[in-house]
């Protein structure tokens, strides 16, 4: 079990703290809104209305001592700022700042924070992926042209062919890393793996490789 602390709990917060709690961690949550506070009493370990810019709040809960700090604050860029500063300052492990604008990706970067997230960006980048690749059902990328991908099996023409015989790797150019099937069964792919219709194969190549093979299997 590990102890986290994330300030701000707007939709980004909030789920956040939801994940780490349902994942069986504690987690104390900061909020200046006493309704977003009230929300969160009955989910979070531990809750607080404060502001966290302001540096005592911090160091009466020993920032430095949680496994990881989520600054997940808005709109207000500057108490973004002066937060992430304060928390990097007192020797925080594992800071995780949320960024709206290319500016505050810049000064959080500069300032010392481990992780910035985008989580706007990163939604929409997601959503691209999944209109550009119908066939595909999670992408992600390795390098600007290889990619991890899950497809499911869905030509009947593969259905009860081992990958050697379906002749992937030659044809499509592609990895077979891993397969699940309907009953549970799971395992990496070999050449005497069979595929069967509705199997999860996750698969490793180039984009453009895999788009091909998404749209045959
Ligand atoms: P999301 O998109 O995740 O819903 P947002 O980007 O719109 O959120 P805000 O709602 O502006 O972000 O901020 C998130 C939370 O951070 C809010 O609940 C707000 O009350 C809180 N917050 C803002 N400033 C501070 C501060 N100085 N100390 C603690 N909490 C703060
Ligand atoms: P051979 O003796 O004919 O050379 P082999 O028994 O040594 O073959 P591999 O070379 O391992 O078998 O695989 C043969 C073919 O099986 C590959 O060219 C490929 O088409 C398919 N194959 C094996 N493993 C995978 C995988 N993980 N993903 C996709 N295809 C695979
Ligand atoms: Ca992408």
């Amino acid at each position: 079990m590990k102890s986290f602390c994330v300030i701000g709990l707007g939709r980004f917060g909030s789920s956040v703290l939801k994940s780490l709690i349902n994942n069986g961690h504690e987690v104390v949550a900061i909020d200046t809104d006493a309704k977003k506070i009230d929300n969160h009493k009955d989910i979070a370990t531990h809750v607080m209305i404060a502001d966290a810019t302001d540096e005592r709040v911090l160091q009466n809960i020993e920032i430095d001592k949680f496994d990881g700090v989520i600054i997940a604050i808005g709109r207000d860029v500057q108490a973004s700022i002066l937060t992430t500063m304060i928390v990097v300052e007192s020797g925080a492990k594992n800071v995780v700042a949320k960024a709206t604008t290319d500016v505050q990706i810049k000064v959080l970067t500069k300032i010392g924070a481990n992780k910035i997230i985008e989580p706007e960006k990163d939604a929409g980048n997601r959503v691209a992926d999944t209109l550009i690749h119908p066939d595909v059902a999670e992408y992600l990328d390795l390098s600007d042209d290889y990619s991890f991908a899950k497809i499911v099996v869905k030509n009947p023409k593969f259905n009860g062919l081992t990958l050697y015989q379906a002749n992937v790797t030659q044809d499509y150019q592609v990895n077979v890393a891993f397969i699940k099937k309907q009953d549970g069964t799971a395992g990496i792919g070999k050449h005497d793996t069979i595929i069967e219709i509705n199997d999860v194969l996750y698969v490793v190549g180039n984009k453009k490789d895999i788009e091909k093979f998404s749209e045959i299997i």
